[in-house]
């Protein structure tokens, strides 16, 4: 009788990927997280006592380790915070180009299924709205953004490739927003920002004048969805993309008085420089995601809020504590 089914999740140490990883564990799989602890952490799987789970530290650009039958590679590996994309900007570019190359070509070598986290940075600063998978996008090629945007359209054209030449079943998420439990108080996006900044007291940075709009997903969702998608029989799923993520459209400037509002905090808001290229619109039109999984995300922004806060609240107080 065959073992359970093995999944590799690459980059399992960061925010998805300990989510991701909990899910299929929950599922019976049997889970090999390949992480560097760039921008992810052990404590995040510090809770895992399945025999189930190994997680191994390794970086993506280098070949993978042999790590027996696998079933499904998900490849999640890179950062992810446009803080990041120029500080690591040729870690970042070479993580998705190198990293996704070797995880492509390891799943093909074991005859996995493969799912590919990409983003809706490939869509740039949108000019159709919402944003549909067939939308080829606006990215800035020679942008701050470019070493992370241009280097998923390039994980996703290697994806092409592996397809095409060598007939690999290759999935791919474009993932929106999404936040929750186990993003770093200093991760540097925009809710982990604003939480930490409410919960200390501070002013929160609104950079520009807050009317830039972005769709937040809850990470409970967005897990259903890989996984619903990554289960999927081949003849519906096989080769596709879709995108997952909230259509609850907010402006940034909203998204501070509600976090503000959710905690009950009368911080400032602080108006700082809008970072170059930083995309005015977005939300996923999923339309298609609806159709293949039906599936669409349930949990509001407040009710997310609700679930996230008291892991920051955790996560600054350690921090107040560990630093006395
Ligand atoms: P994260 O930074 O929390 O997680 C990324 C993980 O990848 C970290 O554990 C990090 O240590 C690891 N990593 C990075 N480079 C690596 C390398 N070269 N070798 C091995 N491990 C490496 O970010 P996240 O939000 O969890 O993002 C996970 C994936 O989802 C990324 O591919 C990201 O592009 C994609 N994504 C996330 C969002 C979101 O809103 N959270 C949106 C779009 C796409
Ligand atoms: N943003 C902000 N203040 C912050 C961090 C981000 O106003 O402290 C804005 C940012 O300019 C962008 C939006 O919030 O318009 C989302 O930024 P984030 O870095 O979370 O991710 P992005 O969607 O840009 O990849």
């Amino acid at each position: 009788m065959k073992s359970k089914p093995h999944a590799v999740v690459t980059g399992g140490a960061g925010f998805v990927g300990s989510h991701l990883v909990d899910s299929l564990l929950d599922d019976g799989f049997q889970v090999t997280s390949l992480d560097n602890f760039g921008s992810g952490r052990p404590t995040n799987l510090a809770h895992i006592e399945s025999e189930r789970f190994a997680s191994i530290e390794h970086d993506v650009r280098e070949p993978f380790p042999d790590l027996g039958d696998v079933d499904y590679v998900f490849h999640f590996a890179s950062r992810a915070s446009p803080k990041d994309f120029e500080s690591h900007a040729v870690e970042i570019a070479l993580t998705n180009s190198e990293g996704t190359h070797n995880a492509l070509r390891y799943a093909r070598d074991n005859d996995a299924r493969a799912i590919l986290a990409s983003t809706s940075e490939i869509y740039g600063d949108p000019e159709v709205h919402p944003q549909h998978e067939e939308y080829n996008g606006n990215v800035n090629v020679r942008g701050p953004r470019a070493p992370y945007d241009e280097s998923k359209r390039f994980s996703e054209a290697l994806a092409v490739a592996f397809q095409q030449q060598y007939d690999v079943d290759i999935r791919t998420v474009r993932i929106f927003n999404t936040y929750g439990p186990r993003m770093r108080p200093d991760d540097g996006r925009v809710i982990p920002n604003f939480l930490s900044q409410a919960l200390r007291g501070e002013g929160l940075t609104v950079y520009g004048d807050g009317t830039q709009t972005r769709s937040f997903c809850y990470v409970s969702d967005l897990i259903r969805g890989i996984r619903a998608f990554a289960d999927a029989p081949p003849e519906v799923a096989a080769g596709d993309v879709i995108n997952l993520g909230s259509t609850d459209e907010i402006k940034i400037r909203t998204l501070a008085k509600t976090i503000l509002d959710v905690l009950d905090a009368d911080s400032d808001i602080v108006h700082q420089n809008l970072p170059e290229d930083d995309p005015q619109v977005r939300q996923p039109d999923i339309t298609r995601a609806k159709q293949l999984l039906g599936w669409e995300p349930t949990v509001s922004l407040e009710a997310g809020l609700e679930r996230t806060i008291p892991h920051f609240a955790d996560e600054l107080d350690t921090t107040v504590d560990s630093s006395q």
